[in-house]
């Protein structure tokens, strides 16, 4: 496969990384200094196709000119307050937040561990205050191999090893259960549960669908026993499946909705948790906030982020090129492919583990000019801006077709 020693103006740069930044990631040898649309460029003046799109914080494409011209506008007004005052902005942001998702009411923050953290919090205090479980005894239900961002309380209750492994002592009263396994999740219920904690697709965990049916029938337990279903869905959501919502497949409406990622249209750190009164009312001045949370730059960013998801019907587009495309990867004759799964623009292609790690098979399409990133180690995720053309897909379908040949 690729040989990859960088060239020397990219070299200066992964050296001055490697000296100066902590080594909690490993990239690809790519450095890159443009994005519009799809494309980027890096250092040596190679262009690349996106196609991890930052995790789907990119589903509108780099620099979107709607985006940049809202956040250009607002920078000449005014971009922070605080929550200590009102600004303009934060109210309409979250009407039409509200109004996208269907939700009586949005808390506005940063980063989606952030978000995911408010549902948290919002649904143990749902527990004790509405629900009457005894103080101090709440359980939350998560899934096995679930990613929900880097905090302490959520590292705390994931079943990656490396998350946790020497950042204890850890955040009580979560039940870990198999993800897509119903009866699992039914047996693991309590008087104590509160919520039940889920991505409608595991995004991190290597893209893994779960069965058909499965959202809907833990969404009905819920209901049935007044536990709070908490849908993170942050990577899958803002029409990354080829649905507003990933739940949309299976006409399930959460109690708690948490997005980030794609609602700062690729701009600025966005994220909210979004809820009905019944929810959201437990919250009282002091109990919860964030500095930047709802900021005047934030909310016109995130509001262009909406308005620009649905003016362009980027969720019809993934749900049109996604299939497309999905049918297309599964036509490929490959020895090393086990699967490909996914929905809409959100597919993983899962390589047999006796043909080693997908890591070599990104580095081979990083060389074509493709931009791709291994996700558990057997899974090439490709994840493009939802912009996307349907030339762009099938020329990176061709280099594809030659990498896994
Ligand atoms: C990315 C992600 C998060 C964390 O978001 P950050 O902005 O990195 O904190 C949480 N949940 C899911 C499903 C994600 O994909």
């Amino acid at each position: 496969m690729s040989s990859h020693a960088p060239a020397a103006t990219t070299e200066r740069f992964l050296d001055e990384a490697q000296r100066f930044s902590a080594h909690n990631y490993k990239p690809l040898p790519v450095v890159l200094e443009r994005g519009d649309g799809v494309w980027v460029w890096d250092v040596e003046g190679r262009k690349y196709l996106d196609m991890l799109a930052a995790y789907s914080a990119l589903n509108q494409g780099h620099r979107h000119p709607r985006i940049l011209e809202a956040a250009r506008a607002q920078m000449e007004r005014l971009t922070l307050t605080s929550r200590a005052f009102h600004n303009d902005r934060m109210g309409a942001f979250l009407r039409r937040l509200c109004d996208v998702t269907g939700f009586e009411k949005a808390l506005p923050m940063n980063t989606g561990a952030e978000a995911v953290e408010t549902a948290i919090k919002m649904v143990r205090k749902w527990g004790y205050q509405v629900k009457g479980v005894p103080e101090g005894r709440a359980e939350i239900i998560v899934c096995s191999n679930n990613f929900h961002g880097r905090t302490t309380t959520i590292v705390g209750f994931s079943s990656e090893a490396q998350y946790r492994e020497g950042f204890g002592p850890f955040t009580p009263g979560f039940v870990e259960v198999a993800y897509g396994d119903a009866a699992a999740f039914e047996a693991a219920l309590t008087d104590h549960t509160v919520g039940f904690l889920v991505e409608p697709i595991q995004g991190e965990g290597g893209v893994v669908v779960p069965p058909e049916g499965y959202l809907g029938c833990t969404r009905e337990m819920c209901r049935e026993r007044g536990v709070a279903f908490m849908a993170d869905e942050i990577q899958t959501g803002l029409g990354r499946t080829g649905r507003m919502f990933c739940c949309d497949w299976e006409d399930v409406r959460p109690d708690v909705l948490i997005v980030g990622k794609a609602l700062g249209g690729g701009v600025y750190p966005v994220s909210a948790a979004l809820a009905d009164a019944e929810f959201m009312d437990v919250f009282h001045p002091g109990d919860h906030g964030s500095t930047f949370g709802g900021n005047p730059l934030g909310a016109a960013v995130g509001h262009a982020s909406l308005d620009v998801i649905v003016d362009e019907g980027l969720v019809e587009r993934s749900a049109r090129l996604g299939a497309w495309f999905m049918d297309q990867l599964r036509g490929i004759d490959s020895p090393h492919v086990k699967e490909v799964r996914g929905r809409g623009l959100m597919i993983g292609v899962e390589i047999h583990a006796a043909s080693g790690p997908a890591r070599p098979f990104c580095e081979a399409l990083q060389d074509r000019g493709i931009l791709a990133k291994e996700t558990h180690h057997q899974v090439i995720r490709f994840a493009p801006p939802l912009v996307i053309e349907r030339e762009d897909l099938a020329w990176a379908l061709e280099h594809v077709r030659q990498v896994l040949a």
